[in-house]
């Protein structure tokens, strides 16, 4: 362990460190999208629910909104079924949108729920589906069952933060007539954040940042403007899982989140290292 490694006043000196960071995130929220990908190892998810558990601790209000791309993946697999992509987004067949439900309702959903609460009882899963808290409509009939984010009703999240619960989010939401879409988790962070006026919006994925160039790990943007993504976005920049992302965070500082952040979830305690420290991790983008 890394903390064996450190003499004693270290630690003390990384702990007051701290301190004004703590101050300064007394009882923001701040909305955490699990990726996927990043979820994928799983010597880390105990690590992500001690760094969810903490920030609460201290007086954070964290929100956790997670994908499963890989994990639907795997079952369709098994299941015989190929999964099929159309610019990053999963095309869904009823019978897909079936087993994305019940991966992202039922198990990954759970895993995150469990994780976080052998801390204490903290931790609430939710459904888009529940309390409307995501209004769905169809992006395109060639998708199938994959939806765009029409409305979020923030007050369901509102309620159980003001009871000191963290909502964990599955991105399965319905539309008026009660048929459930897939959404994507990114576009879903996204639009909570937004609802949420949260102070941060935070992707954990699986690089270690937005990469100048998607080839070159050592290209990594430490911070970029909002007007600066939207135009790499607009000359076709980016690619693949990335899109959405970018695309929603543009989005999100455009309508009242003060900052967000893209971060190695591969990387042990990535959010007490950007939350809490000085280090500066992964890629920082500002309104
Ligand atoms: P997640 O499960 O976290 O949503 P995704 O695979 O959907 O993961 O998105 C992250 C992926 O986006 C990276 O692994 C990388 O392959 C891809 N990508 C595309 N363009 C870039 C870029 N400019 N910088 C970094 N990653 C990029
Ligand atoms: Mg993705």
């Amino acid at each position: 362990m890394v903390t064996q490694a450190l003499a004693a006043g270290e630690k003390a000196a990384v702990l007051a460190e701290a301190l004004p960071y703590i101050r300064r995130f007394w009882g923001k929220i701040v909305v955490v999208k699990y990726g996927g990908n990043a979820m994928d190892d799983e010597r880390l998810a105990p690590l992500f629910a001690e760094d969810i558990v903490l920030m609460r601790s201290v007086g954070l209000r964290p929100v956790v909104v997670h994908g499963g791309g890989p994990q639907i993946g795997e079952l369709m697999n098994r299941l015989g079924k190929t999964p099929e992509f159309s610019n990053g987004l999963r095309v869904t067949d009823a019978e897909t949108l079936d087993i994305a439900r019940m991966v992202l309702v039922g198990r990954v959903n759970r895993d995150i729920v469990s994780s976080i609460n052998v801390h204490g009882p903290l931790a609430v899963g939710l459904s888009g589906e529940d309390a409307q808290l995501i209004s769905a409509v169809a992006r395109s009939p060639e998708l199938g069952f994959v939806g765009d984010v029409e409305n979020v009703n923030a007050g369901i999240l509102e309620r159980l933060l003001s009871q000191g619960l963290i909502p964990v989010v599955a991105t399965i939401g319905a539309d008026v007539a009660g048929q459930s879409y897939n959404i994507n988790a990114d576009t879903v962070a996204g639009a909570i954040a937004e609802a949420l006026s949260a102070e941060r919006l935070v992707y954990l994925t699986n690089v270690e940042g937005l990469r100048k160039d998607v080839e070159d790990p050592g290209s990594r943007i430490s911070a970029i403007s909002a007007g600066e993504l939207d135009r790499l976005l607009q000359d076709g920049a980016i690619t693949e899982g990335m899109i959405p992302k970018l695309a929603s965070c543009v989005q999100a500082l455009r309508n009242g989140v003060r900052r967000a952040h893209i971060l190695d979830g591969r990387v042990p305690h990535v959010l007490l290292l950007e939350f809490f420290t000085d280090e500066g991790v992964g890629t920082m983008v500002e309104p």
